[in-house]
Parts: structure tokens; C-alpha cells; sequence
């Protein structure tokens, strides 16, 4: 494996946020405006999130390279799994990453399209790389991911600067693509596909901290939610080959890994077949074969739709205790009314009884949700539905968006987006207040308690505190004391007090 350095917007004050907030959607970080949008991400290991983190060079072979590339990325975790993926193409390829924007050949951006916000803060980071273009003239611009697959060339249009679009399902025709653009034509590859899933290729890690790493186990979504453009960008839902997502999980414990985050749009449908055997692997299956690896591999995994998450799937994760106990289960309202035109598929009761069956299998499973405010049509009475929908639940964390028309969906094209700006941004703020005290009361609950914690390395703050997470994805502080341990290891660990992000604690040997 080659010098790889590809690099991600990070700052290291929304890292030491993050890393030391609660759990994960997917390991967030934001910035500015994308801050602003989302307005509360206490970590979500999914998607939304992580806009940046470094890949940390992989080792040194000495190899030299003609052409350096950089990446960042932006949006939801599968779009940072994308990445990892993208590296490995172009680095087989003979393209080596670069941390340094100066140094690279070749500039990529992997978009999101999932809200108005997220597609601008692409369009003004393309603007500031309009001073390098002037001062490297051979330097080409790529757009990657959901933002190329939804504007297609009209991109090309809009911004003059960019010289290659690709989307979720074309990165093995980017060595292509950027030998087109070399000779002076836009290259463009946005085609879907019903069977890529990029089983074959080894990611190279976002190396972060060389004890978590995301495995893609499908691409896309069946589910057409109404408000919803992943289906439009990331095509239809497919199954990834489960022997290559064990094999790809074994080889991340035996390099040192020690927690895994299965990853999709909605993992409990995963549904693959094996030819040899005939045998049919369902979600619940595919996660004990995970967990089966070794009891030192911790298992995540993100998300879970409500109407697909089974009682298989909570008798697995009751039956390994390294399947850690944590789901986030996304309502987006609690009105029954709002939740059809949303095309949820499930009620509020529906919901509810889920959550309440959760807890009678999983009594100490967190349990997160994201939430939409400002949806067409949400009258007050809709979102008080949804207000006492989360008093009910009470939930651990919660990601809470004000409602964004993207075009194309069946929202844009069936109702009028009619709630004033101010009026979503109202109800978000609503029920931001109600989800801190929840938060508060989550994180109070777990003082005086004892907790296995992974340890995930030093804490931003000082190098003689560790920063680990405990099973329910809650992120812990604590002293190193004298004891001989290392990132990767598993401690007890005392909790003694908290803030509203994080558990502090003491080693409890
Ligand atoms: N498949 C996952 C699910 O169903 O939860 C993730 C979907 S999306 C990447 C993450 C979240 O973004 C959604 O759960 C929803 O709350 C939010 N979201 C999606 N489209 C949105 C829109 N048009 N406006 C505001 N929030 C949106
Ligand atoms: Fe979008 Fe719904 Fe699919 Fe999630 S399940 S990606 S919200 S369409």
C-alpha cells in the first residue's frame, strides 16, 4: 500500500466537540453554516456528518507517484466510506493522495445533495479553489457523489471550474475519466447501477484513529420517502456480497481494528443470497457472522429504518455481547398525518410499539432518532404530535433538521413546501430544547455506573486523559493514570460525573 494522505476538512474544535459528545451518527464534523443546518450532532455514525477528517498516511513505501490527489468529503457516512473507496481506485491506479491542496494534480470534492445547505457549502468550497486553478493550469477539479448524480452536466454548466463529474456508481471509470479530462474535454460518468457495490475493493482506512472503521454493506434506497433525494442520487437498493463484508471485517480485527460500523441507507433490509449455497442472508444473519469474528470486535451499525428492524435483528444483538447495544431509529414526525405524506410506511403507534419493544429486549440500548421539522402541510397540532412523540421517547441523541425542498422528490413534485422558513426554524429550536434535557437526564443516568469503554485514542483536550466510547455509544474521558494500556484496548471505567456531551470517569481496575 502506497503513501496516502487524502484530506478531509477537520477542524480540530468540532473534532474535540465531537470526540467528546456523545455517540455517533457518523462521526460528524461541521462546519459554519453545515453547524448551523443541522444544529444538533453529538457524533451520529451515519452520515450526515464527519464534512472532513484526515486519512492519516498509511505507511511509506517510497513510492513516487506522477500525479497527487486530494479529496474531501462531505455528507453522510456512506459518503465517507465512498471515499475510502475512491482512494483505493485511484491509488491501484498509481494516483497518491495528498493532504496538501498546493501539491495536488488533481482536486475532488464528494458531495451531498441531502439539503439545500449541504449542496452550498460544496458550491463556496469550489470557489475558493478558483485562485488554485489560476495559479496551476493543468490542475482538474472532479465533483463526486450524490450532487454530481443529481445535477449531472448541468454542473458543468454552473461551474465552469469543474472538469470531471462521477457519481455513487461510476468511481472504477475515474482512472478513465481523469485520463479524458487530461486532454482538454469535460469527462462525465453518471450512470446508476442495479448490482455496484464495490465488494471487491479494499478501502483504504480513513485512519483516523485505527480502531473504528465504516464497512458498506449496500448502496441505495427502495424506500422513496417523500422528502427523500437519495433514491434520485444513489439509486436503487442492493445488497453487498456478505462473505466480502466478513472477509473486509476480519481484515480490519487482524490490522488492529476493534469496532466496525455496518453501513446503509436501511441495513435491516440487507437481504443477499449466496450462490454456492443457496443460502439467504438476512441483516440479523449477516450481523451475527460479524460478531461471530471475535467477542473483541465491537459492532455497530447505522440505519435502521422502523418498519424493517426485526426482533431477529434484537435477539442478535441480545445474544452477542460485542454487538453493541445502540440503534438509531429515524421517525422525522410523530403525526400520523405528516408521517403518510412523508410515505413513512409505519404510524406513530407503530413506531412507538418498536421502541417500547426495544426496550423490553435491550433495556440498556440508546436509542436515537432524526427528526424533520417544517414538513409540507405541518399544521401546530402535527408538530406538537411530534413534540410529545419525543417526550415518549426520550431519546439518547437526536438529529433535528428543518424541512429542505430538494428537487426531484415526490415532496417537490406532489405538495407546495408552504411552512414559512421562520416557523421550521421555530419548531427546530422547540424541539432542540426538549431533546438537551433528555440528553442531560441520558448522560446523569449513567453516573455512579460502571462501563466497558473501547479506548479510540487521546482526548483532544490533554494526551494524559483517554477518549473512548462505551457500548451505548456514549464517549468517555479519563485519565490514563500509570496502567500500561493502549488505543484499541477495552477498560472499566468509573463514571463519575458529566457534562452534557460526556461521560467522565476514572480506570476501575
Ligand atoms: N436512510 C437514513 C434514514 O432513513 O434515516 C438516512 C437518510 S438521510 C441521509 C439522513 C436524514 O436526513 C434523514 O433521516 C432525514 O431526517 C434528513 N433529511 C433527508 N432529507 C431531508 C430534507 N429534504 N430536509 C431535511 N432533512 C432531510
Ligand atoms: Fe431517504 Fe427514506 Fe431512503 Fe432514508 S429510507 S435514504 S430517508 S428514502
Amino acid at each position: 500500500m502506497a503513501n496516502l494522505g487524502v484530506m478531509f476538512k477537520f477542524s480540530q474544535t468540532d473534532a474535540d466537540n465531537l470526540a467528546q459528545s456523545a455517540s455517533f451518527y457518523l462521526f460528524l464534523h461541521f462546519k459554519n453554516s453545515y453547524w448551523m443546518e443541522i444544529l444538533e450532532l453529538k457524533g451520529k455514525v451515519h452520515d450526515e456528518s464527519r464534512q472532513g477528517e484526515a486519512f492519516l498516511p498509511v505507511q511509506t513505501t517510497g513510492e513516487t507517484y506522477q500525479k497527487r490527489f486530494y479529496i474531501e468529503s462531505y455528507g453522510c457516512a456512506m459518503n465517507f466510506a465512498d471515499s475510502e473507496v475512491i482512494a483505493s481506485i485511484l491509488n491501484t491506479e498509481g494516483f497518491g493522495a495528498t493532504r496538501n491542496l498546493e501539491e495536488a494534480d488533481l482536486l475532488f470534492l464528494n458531495t451531498c445533495s441531502i439539503r439545500d445547505k449541504a449542496e452550498q457549502t460544496v458550491r463556496k468550497r469550489l470557489t475558493e479553489f478558483r485562485s488554485l486553478k489560476k495559479k496551476k493550469p493543468g490542475l482538474l477539479i472532479g465533483m463526486l457523489g450524490c450532487m454530481a448524480e443529481r445535477l449531472k452536466d448541468k454542473l458543468l454548466e454552473e461551474e465552469k471550474l469543474v472538469d470531471i463529474i462521477v457519481g455513487p456508481d461510476a468511481y472504477r471509470s475515474l482512472p478513465d475519466l481523469i485520463a479524458e479530462a487530461e486532454t482538454g474535454q469535460k469527462a462525465v460518468n453518471v450512470l446508476l447501477s442495479r448490482d455496484e457495490t464495490y465488494a471487491d475493493i479494499s478501502p483504504i482506512r480513513l485512519d483516523s484513529n485505527g480502531v473504528c472503521a465504516f464497512v458498506s454493506i449496500m448502496r441505495g434506497c427502495n424506500n422513496m420517502c417523500s422528502f427523500c433525494v437519495v433514491p434520485f442520487t444513489r439509486g436503487r437498493e442492493r445488497s453487498r456480497d456478505a462473505n466480502s463484508i466478513v472477509l473486509e471485517a476480519e481484515s480490519l480485527f487482524h490490522g488492529g481494528y476493534r469496532e466496525v460500523t455496518l453501513l446503509g441507507q436501511n441495513v435491516d433490509s440487507y437481504y443477499w443470497i449466496d450462490e454456492q449455497t443457496n443460502e439467504t442472508i438476512t441483516f440479523a444473519m449477516l450481523l451475527e457472522k460479524v460478531a461471530k469474528i471475535s467477542p473483541l470486535l465491537r459492532v455497530r451499525f447505522s440505519t435502521s429504518h422502523p418498519k424493517d428492524i426485526t426482533d431477529e435483528v434484537l435477539f442478535t444483538m441480545a445474544r452477542y455481547d460485542n454487538i453493541c447495544k445502540y440503534i438509531h431509529l429515524p421517525v422525522q414526525s410523530g403525526s400520523n398525518r405528516i408521517l403518510q405524506l412523508m410515505n413513512r410506511t409505519y404510524t406513530r403507534e407503530w413506531y412507538i410499539a418498536k421502541i417500547d419493544r426495544i426496550r423490553e429486549l435491550l433495556p440498556m440500548a440508546g436509542i436515537s432518532t432524526d427528526m424533520i421539522t417544517g414538513f409540507c402541510t405541518e399544521t401546530d397540532q402535527d408538530h406538537r404530535d411530534s413534540y410529545s412523540l419525543m417526550e415518549y421517547c426520550k431519546y439518547d441523541l437526536a438529529y433535528m433538521y428543518y424541512y429542505s425542498e430538494r428537487p426531484g422528490t415526490l415532496a417537490e413534485r406532489r405538495y407546495t413546501d408552504d411552512i414559512p422558513e421562520e416557523v421550521k426554524k421555530s419548531r427546530l429550536h422547540e424541539i432542540i430544547a426538549l431533546h438537551r434535557i433528555h440528553s442531560l437526564e441520558s448522560m446523569q443516568r449513567d453516573v455512579n455506573k460502571t462501563f466497558t469503554v473501547l479506548i479510540e485514542g487521546n482526548s483532544k483536550k490533554s494526551d494524559t486523559d483517554w477518549h473512548g466510547r462505551t457500548d451505548h455509544n456514549k464517549v468517555v474521558i479519563f485519565p490514563k493514570e500509570n496502567y500500561p494500556l493502549n488505543k484499541g484496548d477495552y477498560v472499566q471505567v468509573h463514571i463519575h460525573s458529566c457534562t452534557a456531551g460526556t461521560l467522565l470517569g476514572i480506570i476501575n481496575n
